[in-house]
């Protein structure tokens, strides 16, 4: 169960940064799938939610993912299914259920780097680049 104290919920990546370096205990929250697994009671959470990041589209030649997109989202982009073969829409789609897709974002299956994180391997077959704030 996922369990916390208190939520934070910045508004910018930036003020998020900030919130992270201020409270060193305190985990991104993103679909929270993986979080809510634990038995800690977090001290605090940094929410993303209102980061502006669910997004994935098509610009200049290559494609966007914002770190809140889900796998569902990713699954069901119409201009990814020829890309590479589907190379990233097959990387996620076989990741258990249809729900559990909704919520798992891609940005926690990138920053949680699990070695069973069937996505990562995709991404690096594509030359995909991983964009952070401040590294
Ligand atoms: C029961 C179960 C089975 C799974 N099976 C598979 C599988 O078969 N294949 C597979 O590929 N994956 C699998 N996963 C992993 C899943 O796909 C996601 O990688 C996982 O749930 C994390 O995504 P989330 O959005 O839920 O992240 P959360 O649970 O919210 O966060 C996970 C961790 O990543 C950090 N984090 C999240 N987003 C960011 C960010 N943007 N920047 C920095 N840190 C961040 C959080 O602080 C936290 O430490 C499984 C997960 C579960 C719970």
């Amino acid at each position: 169960m996922l369990a916390f104290m208190k939520v934070l919920q910045p508004k910018t990546v930036e003020e998020a940064y900030e919130l992270a370096v201020k409270n060193k205990t305190a985990p991104m929250l993103a679909g929270g799938c993986w979080l809510r697994l634990g038995r800690r009671t977090w001290p605090a959470v940094i929410d993303m939610a209102s980061l502006d990041l669910c997004y994935v589209r098509e610009e200049n030649n290559e494609f966007v993912i914002g770190a809140m997109a889900t796998q569902g989202d990713v699954e069901r982009f119409e201009p990814l299914q020829q890309f590479c073969g589907g190379a990233i829409v097959k990387g996620v789609k076989e990741i258990l259920g249809i729900q559990f897709r909704n919520t798992a974002t891609m940005g926690g299956s990138v920053a949680s780097r699990f070695g069973f994180s069937d996505i990562i391997p995709a991404l690096m077959a594509v030359h995909a680049d991983i964009v952070t704030f401040k590294g």
